[in-house]
């Protein structure tokens, strides 16, 4: 469970914990982690000061994408269900590969705009269009009416260059956990 804490501390596991997860997904998949056996979710809205509701809706969540499992098991005497819940760490890893790789990929595609096309932009912010776009705009913005500028494609392309080495070198630590 060691490897799934230093995991999220990854900025993009983060990131995407949260964005499946909700707002208590990082501290549920933690509380998990550091447990390093199956809980109920009970004892993880113990630990968070939360109601269990709100604990279930996040595992069902992670559930469902298939990054956490739980045991089902009858108490022989009451009947009752306890469930507990554990990280499925191997599909976890998976699933953070494939967001990290769909990142990739948009970053990609972007550097292949920048590159291809030339861009105008509205120094305010309004607009960002193709050089074509531009010209049939009289490279005026259609929002505020000033005047259209080249993009600094160079500082961006340079952006996202660094951010595709950050991206192969958190593969790297994800692929050898
Ligand atoms: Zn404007």
């Amino acid at each position: 469970m060691e490897a799934v804490l230093k995991l999220l501390e990854l900025e993009p596991v983060k990131e995407y914990i949260r964005r499946i997860g909700g707002e208590y997904g990082l501290d549920v998949m933690r509380i998990m982690a550091e447990a390093g056996e199956p809980v109920t979710d009970e004892y993880i809205a113990g630990f968070l000061g939360v109601k269990v509701t709100v604990v279930r809706t996040v595992l069902n969540r992670f559930h469902f994408w298939g990054i956490v499992d739980y045991h089902k098991e009858r108490d022989p005497d009451t009947g009752w269900y306890t469930y507990t819940w554990f990280i499925r760490t191997s599909r976890l890893k998976e699933a953070i590969l494939e967001e990290i790789s769909e990142k990739e990929k948009e970053i990609r595609q972007k550097m292949d705009e920048l590159e291809n096309y030339m861009f105008f932009e509205c120094p305010s912010g309004h607009e960002r269009v193709p050089f074509e776009v531009a010209m049939e705009m009289n490279f005026t913005c259609p929002v505020c009416g000033a005047q259209l500028r080249p993009v600094d494609t160079a500082g961006e392309l340079e952006e996202l260059r660094k951010r595709l080495t950050e991206i192969a070198k958190i593969k790297a630590l994800v692929r050898a956990m």
